[in-house]
């Protein structure tokens, strides 16, 4: 799962790629109006943290473009705790949820999971199919009820495999969800995470569709 984080702080916004790295998520940080806009515009993200004091063009002018070019990732805006009106303003121009600064980075984690949750339309923590399962807070896999011991990027593939079952992923699209820009990638590391998660969990579940790219179904 791919992340923007959009947070002109550098203490706030360094504490936050931090937290919400060691959960497993791959995030890009900018800080101006100008970069979000930018970055919103060039690549796809599953989720957006929108601070809305910003340098360039504030979060409100961020927001409001983002929607009126039909982009629906989802928004969580940051706040401050007296900022009542801000949040509602947010809210209304189409943010998502709000989170409150300073971070409490396990509410700030807590949000982004629930608000991914929602977007991909289901009430259940857990990802499913057909025997396999998927904990994305206890970072737990199980096959036919048996855990499975994944790296964390062979659990970052899944996890977005199975946020959209059936769904013909492509090497690149898989790469974009889980690196972030400053990371280097190997020529064929994500061919290795996938060769090793399908050795882990069935050539069945996971199916290579030759020269497309990947998906999980049920097998
Ligand atoms: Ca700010």
């Amino acid at each position: 799962m791919r992340l923007l984080l959009i947070e002109d702080d550098p203490m706030i916004g360094r504490a936050a790629r931090q937290g919400l790295g060691d959960a497993g998520f791959a995030v890009d940080w900018v800080m101006d109006g100008n970069a979000a806009e930018r970055a919103l515009a060039n690549d796809v993200y599953d989720l957006a943290i929108l601070d809305l004091g910003l340098p360039g063009q504030d979060g409100m002018t961020v927001l409001k473009g983002l929607r009126r070019s039909g982009n629906a990732v989802p928004v969580l805006i940051a706040t401050a705790r007296d900022a009542v009106s801000d949040r509602i303003a947010g809210l209304n121009a189409g943010a998502d949820d709000y989170v409150l600064k300073p971070f409490d980075l396990d509410e700030l984690i807590a949000r982004v999971r629930a608000l991914l949750r929602r977007h991909a339309g289901g009430a259940s923590p857990l990802l499913e199919c057909g025997g396999l399962v998927l904990d994305p807070v206890r970072k737990e896999v199980q096959l036919k009820g048996e855990p499975v011991s994944l790296s964390a990027r062979e659990f970052a593939l899944l996890e977005v495999l199975l946020r959209r079952p059936g769904a013909v992923l492509s090497r690149e699209q898989l790469e974009d969800s889980v690196y972030g820009w400053t990371e280097e990638i190997g020529s064929n590391a994500i061919e290795v995470h996938l060769h090793n998660l399908r050795r882990k969990l069935g050539t069945q579940t996971i199916r290579n569709v030759r020269g497309v790219g990947y998906k999980v179904v049920a097998p």
